[in-house]
């Protein structure tokens, strides 16, 4: 039985995920070395490749987003050559960290918190340094910035060994996002953000440049080996035990999300957006991403009006709602809201009004 005190969530992951998904995952377990499993583990890749718009393969693991941050690090970058990390939040923050972590070499390009980096600070550092590969964040979850996934790219592809690596834990399914289109070589993804499924699955398109690059790299470590991973995918199925259950979820949400249409998805992100965003400047707050890069997944408010982050979020609980407070450093300062995964126009009304009662205006 669910609790029927549940909060909806509007903070930016876990996002709230609807009854029938959280429903899909009572099914009867099945061994993962059996038929009906190989069967599910291809159905799931067909659909994640239609959302990933890509043809390479998806590599599904158990396990949160950061379990591919390390992976990338580890698969794509040689111990003897530098990798470069655009950094402007705490989630890429936290990748160049994990690469540093792998013992790898990186450079940074830093930008202030709220600042997206634009394809001219990259092509200026492809210049003077050769990379094995560029990491960045498409949607940075901490400041709101979307970031010019298209146009960084584009500066990058000609380096023909440079890999072009992407964190859209926050942005895919909400934020538009196009693969192979936009030669990107690695994306990866957690399950409870944009996908709007329980979290403990992660997701990444890998292209063949990046097996390449692996098979040249000799400690890989093991459970995010992607040598193995392919060799096990190659038979629609996982090295490890995978988290089964979850994976009938997200066969359920992947139909769904297919059925709305992803550029449908991403339009009804848009108008969310769009309505936060009209809602923070018309109560004489602000947006603290820069104009230009707003997140079609969330919106940190700029709190000029110094609300109590606290006092909100007890407000809100009251009617049903769990929000956010904001951030790292930037935690009360601003707050988010997330307006991400299944949620509806109607609901993200009902939220502001909320925040409006809030605020007695
Ligand atoms: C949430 C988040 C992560 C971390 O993902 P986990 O699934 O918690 O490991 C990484 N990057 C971004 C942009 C995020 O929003």
């Amino acid at each position: 039985m669910r609790n029927d005190k549940h909060k909806r969530l509007v903070i930016p992951g876990p996002v709230e995920v609807r009854p029938e998904i959280l429903d899909a995952q009572t099914e009867w377990m099945i061994g993962h070395r059996s038929t009906a499993f190989s069967d599910l583990f291809a159905r799931l890749q067909d659909k994640l490749k239609q959302v990933f718009m890509t043809q390479n393969r998806v590599f599904l693991l158990g396990s949160s987003g950061t379990g591919f941050w390390e992976g990338a690090s580890r698969n794509c970058i040689r111990d003897d050559r530098k990798a470069l990390h655009l950094v402007g939040g705490a989630f890429s923050e936290r990748w160049a960290e994990i690469s540093r972590a792998n013992g790898k070499q990186i450079d940074v390009i830093d930008v202030q918190w709220g600042k997206a980096h634009t394809p001219d600070m990259v092509a200026e550092a492809l210049k003077k340094e050769r990379y094995d590969a560029v990491c960045f964040v498409h949607n940075e979850t901490s400041t709101g910035v979307t970031n010019p996934v298209r146009e960084i790219a584009e500066v990058i592809r000609p380096y023909e060994d440079t890999l072009i690596l992407v964190d859209s834990v926050s942005g895919l399914l909400g934020a538009e996002l196009r693969t192979d289109d936009w030669n990107l070589d690695m994306v990866l993804t957690s399950s409870q953000k944009a996908f709007a499924l329980p979290p403990g699955l992660a997701f990444a398109s890998i292209s063949d440049r990046v097996l390449e690059r692996a098979k040249q790299i000799p400690y890989r470590g093991y459970y995010f080996d992607f040598i193995e991973l392919e060799a096990n995918l190659l038979k629609n199925n996982t090295p490890t035990t995978p988290p089964v259950s979850l994976m009938f979820a997200a066969d359920r949400q992947l139909s769904d999300v297919l059925s709305e249409g992803v550029e449908n998805r991403w339009a009804r992100h848009l108008q969310m957006r769009d309505m936060t965003t009209e809602w923070a400047f018309a109560r004489e707050m602000g947006v603290f991403a820069e104009r230009g890069y707003w997140s079609p997944t969330l919106t940190a408010v700029d709190n000029t009006r110094g609300i109590s982050v606290d006092d909100m979020a007890k407000f809100m609980s009251g009617k049903g709602f769990a929000m956010d407070k904001g951030y790292g450093k930037i935690k009360g300062k601003t707050f988010r809201i997330a307006h991400m995964g299944d949620m509806q126009p109607a609901t993200l009304e009902e939220i502001l009004s909320g925040l409006d009662e809030f605020m007695g205006v």
